[in-house]
């Protein structure tokens, strides 16, 4: 331990934050996906797409959901890592594997009953994130309601995710009815601001939903 912190050479200069994806320090969403894509043979066999409505980071969150690279508590322990406790931060009463924290949890359970209400479609049961993905391409409605409701899918484990971490790191409170808010005003901005160059789906769609 002592090598390896002597081995760090530290610089005068503020810290920053820097990008080498692309070998240029300049940081794009391009480079980011190239480099995805160059990495993982998912994506070359297609079997992840590129979601360009939503933002990189939701993207990429979810691609690592998919193979299961999340550090959930499970995954810690997997890895080695010496920690108090497996269980789910929400229940307490299961590992916490990626599965059960965005899927299956009777904390988020609830979130996915409310929101297959609100995109107006049966609850469903899913045990993967493929499973989760692969249900929004089979739900039987109109190609463009499907798309949306991709979109929704993946902006909800997003906002899980991120909720899950403000529990774990800031002792914030599992509100399942906030959360619920916050997956229909992101996934409602960032179809809207997708939408505004074309595809006036939407408009009536969500119009419809919220009716
Ligand atoms: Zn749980």
């Amino acid at each position: 331990m002592t090598n390896v912190v002597l081995n760090i050479h530290l610089s005068e200069m503020e810290d920053q934050w820097s990008w080498s994806g692309n070998g240029a320090n300049e940081f794009s969403s391009n480079s980011v996906k190239k480099l995805i894509e160059n990495n993982n043979p998912a994506f070359v066999n297609g079997e992840v797409a590129w979601e360009k409505t939503l933002p990189i980071k939701v993207n990429f969150f979810c691609w690592r959901a998919l193979i299961n690279r999340l550090p959930t508590r499970e995954a810690i322990s997997r890895r080695g890592i010496i920690i108090e406790t497996q269980a789910c931060p929400i229940c307490n009463s299961h590992p916490e594997t990626v599965e059960h924290l965005l899927l299956n949890c009777p904390g988020t359970n609830m979130i996915w009953t409310s929101l297959s209400q609100w995109c107006n479609i049966p609850s469903f049961h899913v045990d993967s994130i493929r499973g989760l993905l692969d249900h929004s391409n089979n739900i039987n409605t109109t190609t463009s309601a499907r798309k949306k409701i991709k979109l929704i899918f993946i902006t909800a484990m997003w906002v899980i995710w991120k909720a899950r971490n403000d529990t774990v790191f800031n002792n914030k409170l599992w509100n399942i009815n906030r959360l619920v808010d916050d997956v229909k005003t992101w996934s409602s901005l960032w179809i809207n601001n997708r939408e505004k160059n074309g595809d006036s789906m939407w408009n009536s769609w969500s119009t419809y939903m919220s009716s």
